[in-house]
């Protein structure tokens, strides 16, 4: 009997032409992933990625994707999902339960502090916050109880580098699993793992991408025990990834040593030339001596991301501060970093941390791909309008 036409269009045979390869692979997209029979059904396999199962369990497209991140930060097991905040939210909930504590740095990129103030404390998982700085006081907090270990270089806006090899050495000898928000190493600065870290996980929206369009988040480990566990509680919780956005980040990430490597470069050239400016009291970029924590930047890493902060001199108002960066016209106003628009924004560092570390206003800087010659033209002519 020969089949209706749309039947015909749907069960159409399909293979992927022979003899054809191309720098970019085929999008495939799947909620629906076809077994050839009920016994295929029965044997699946999904933890060890011999198959496919489920449209959220993985496609050709991301398994690609997962293998490249892996590659990217020297890791073994990746899990992926729609953002970088909920990788921070795929390793908390994998591997915390009612009773357990989680301890976050002060430092703390602030929505991985707002999860542990609210849901995690709903589940009655508790946190306390550790300085950074100071891994022999991390580790005297350390008790039975503590489960999880978040650690972040540099730390969010005050950009102080922590000695990372010793706080994930702390965590080891209690065998508290150490995590790492790695967004702005970005696997390029620092290799997370040979410092003893036991997952690394990433906001793909920012580097990786590159584009300033997609949110996307990677939780990667060595250990094929800890990557079964975030990959069942991924499984669990249902998250999802775009067969398009998986694309676009493998369309990026062959760039992605060269933008950071650009952003680097134009991060320093700008960071030096704001620390000869009047206006600016204080330079916070871990490459520079005026950052706290640059001799462990210096021991770790070999590049820098070219997001840092500098202090407007507190002869200047904060009102005058935020007229600076309203009248930044290539500057724009915004939170994702290392897309092509260069970004600037204002922060109050004394509501955020109840004190501040130094006096003044902050206004943190992450480089896009302008020239830096009219970015410093576009400093100085607000600071001309702003900051008299
Ligand atoms: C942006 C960012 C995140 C969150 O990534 P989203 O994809 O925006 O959720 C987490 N950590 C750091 C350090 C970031 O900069």
């Amino acid at each position: 009997m020969t089949q209706d036409l749309t039947t015909r269009l749907i069960h159409h045979p399909y293979r992927p032409p022979e003899g054809f390869e191309a720098p970019q692979m085929a999008v495939h997209k799947a909620s629906t992933v076809m077994f050839p029979s009920v016994a295929s059904v029965r044997n699946r396999d999904w933890r060890h990625k011999t198959g496919y199962t489920y449209g959220l369990h993985g496609t050709p497209t991301t398994f690609v994707l997962e293998e490249r991140i892996a590659e990217l930060e020297g890791g073994t097991h990746v899990t992926l999902v729609p953002s970088g905040l909920a990788a921070i939210a795929a390793v908390d909930l994998a591997l915390l339960k009612p009773g357990d504590e989680v301890l976050l740095p002060d430092n703390v990129y602030g929505p991985s502090r707002e999860l542990a103030r609210h849901e995690l404390a709903t589940f009655g998982i508790t946190h306390r916050h550790y300085d950074p700085m100071d891994a022999a006081g991390l580790a005297a907090m350390l008790t039975d109880k503590t489960k999880l270990v978040w650690l972040e270089a540099p730390g969010s806006v005050t950009m102080e580098f922590p000695d990372l090899r010793g706080l994930a050495a702390a965590c080891r000898a209690r065998g508290v699993i150490s995590a790492l928000d790695n967004t702005w190493g970005a696997g390029i600065a620092f290799r997370a793992f040979d410092l003893g870290i036991d997952i690394v996980m990433q906001a793909l929206t920012k580097f990786p991408s590159g584009g300033g369009d997609v949110l996307m988040g990677s939780v990667c480990t060595r250990d094929e025990e800890l990557g079964h566990r975030i990959k069942l509680g991924h499984m669990r919780l249902g998250y999802g990834i775009g067969g398009n956005d998986a694309e676009l980040l493998l369309r990026s990430l062959p760039s992605i040593a060269l933008r950071y490597e650009a952003s680097d470069r134009a991060g320093r050239e700008l960071a030096a030339w704001l620390g000869t400016r009047p206006e600016v009291s204080r330079v916070l970029h871990p490459a520079f001596e005026s950052c706290p924590g640059h001799v462990h930047w210096k021991a770790t890493c070999t590049a820098a991301a070219g997001l840092f902060s500098v202090m407007i001199d507190p002869r200047y108002t904060s009102a005058q501060v935020d007229a600076f960066v309203d009248a930044l016209k290539l500057f724009r106003i915004g939170y994702s970093w290392a897309g092509p628009v260069s970004l600037a924004v204002p922060y109050d560092l004394a509501g955020m941390r109840g004190t501040s570390p130094y006096p003044g206003t902050l206004v943190r800087f992450s480089m896009g791909l302008e020239a830096v010659a009219d970015l410093k033209a576009d400093i100085v002519q607000a600071m001309d309008r702003a900051l008299r």
